[in-house]
């Protein structure tokens, strides 16, 4: 490494160019976690802080060697020098040393940011892992969930925000009092990813304001059905609005157990985090939809398949009690659901296994009487060779 000649000039996080010499930085933690390294040559642990730094004009990942005992903060504002200025798979990384110094610094002194960076972002733009942005938005949905965090029982909502071509998730964990509909000007958020998509997390930094809603153009895109051929080929969105017929279900479907705090699925009355637990009995179906064009997998919850199907969770553990038949209660399901045609809202995820969706809406279409005709053919064929 060589020593730089001079100070370390002061250098706005997006002017950072990997190879430069080291630079002077004045910006804020956005993420900050503490682990410790094993040393190959000794085995002997070393302490480092990794996350996000931003100062309003990029996010930055860094890499803090031998940090402060004490816990940096959230949200607190560092000037560190001389920093390290590296590439790493494409994108601009820093590494604090033991040369640096870092002390807190003011908001104050953060880079003056020009009308240009101050201007509201459309949510097309904004990519993972950007903080320091203001946008303009309407609220679509909102809901709020109970969640646990660690031993602690939250409150956070969830909704998500539109405006004229695009849409985003987010989770606050503040309460906005948002309602449907309102328009708002936010600002202080952090984009991160849940499950393959984007989404905006807003705590108790995070600003937003009321605004007219003129400033928010209408969207022009959020009730567009997407053929599953189209979805297959691109990366899936929050709010896709599909049509397709159930051709069939896979596992887990039927009667599942879970765990009561998370939810998670249990194995023979374990949950993978809270150990031995007392299982709570739901619903699940994973159906898979065909639209023509291609397959999805939709995870049905309870309530979707209660509706669906016009029978409870209590009907579904009486008849596997009455059969004693563990897939009895799958099959049943399958005979209900198979060859109709559904209309599902939710956000779609791509992977190795396909398309995926975990609707947030299900409804159902025209019934088709040709394939509901079709389909008690087979069921009555399927019991006549029984
Ligand atoms: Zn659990």
């Amino acid at each position: 490494m060589s020593t730089p000649a001079g100070p370390a000039q002061e250098t706005r996080l997006r002017d950072l160019r990997a190879g430069s010499a080291p630079v002077a930085i004045v910006a804020r933690i956005v993420t900050a976690e503490r682990r410790e390294v094993v040393r190959k040559s000794d085995g002997g642990r070393r302490p480092v802080l990794s996350g996000l730094v931003s100062d309003g004009t990029a996010t930055v990942r860094f890499t803090w060697w031998d940090p402060p005992k004490e816990d940096v903060d959230r949200g607190s504002v560092l000037r560190a020098s001389p920093v390290e200025v590296r590439e790493f798979r494409g994108a601009i990384e820093l590494t604090l040393g033991w040369r640096t110094k870092a002390a807190p610094a003011s908001p104050s002194e953060l880079p003056e940011l020009t009308d240009e960076e101050r201007r509201p972002r459309p949510l097309a733009d904004l990519k993972t892992r950007q903080e320091g942005f203001v946008i303009l938005a309407r609220i679509a949905q909102i809901s709020e969930k109970a969640v646990t965090v660690g031993a602690d029982r939250r409150i956070v909502f969830e909704g998500i925000l539109e405006d004229a071509n695009d849409d985003l998730a987010f989770t606050a964990w503040t309460d906005f009092r948002l309602r449907v509909g309102e328009t708002v000007r936010i600002g202080g958020g952090y984009v991160g990813t849940f499950r393959g998509l984007r989404r905006l997390t807003l705590d108790e930094r995070a600003q937003v304001d009321r605004v007219d809603a003129k400033l928010v153009p209408p969207s022009t895109r959020s009730m567009e059905r997407v053929p599953l051929g189209r979805l297959a080929e691109g990366s899936g969105s929050e709010r896709t609005r599909i049509i397709g017929r159930v051709v069939g279900l896979q596992p887990p479907s039927g009667l599942v157990a879970r765990c009561p705090s998370c939810h998670r699925r249990t194995d023979a009355g374990a949950c993978r985090v809270h150990g031995m637990v007392t299982p709570e009995p739901d619903l699940s179906a994973r159906a898979v939809i065909d639209d023509g064009t291609g397959t999805l997998s939709a995870n049905l919850d309870r309530a979707i398949i209660e509706r669906l199907t016009g029978r409870t969770l209590d009907d579904y553990r009486r008849l596997l009690a009455a059969r004693a038949d563990a897939s009895a209660v799958e099959a049943e399901l399958a005979d209900s659901l198979f060859g109709r045609r559904l209309e599902l809202e939710g956000p779609v995820r791509r992977d190795e296994y396909g398309l995926s969706m975990d609707p947030r809406e299900v409804h159902e279409q025209e019934l088709d009487l040709t394939v509901a005709a079709k389909a008690l053919r087979q069921r009555a064929s399927r019991g006549a060779g029984s």
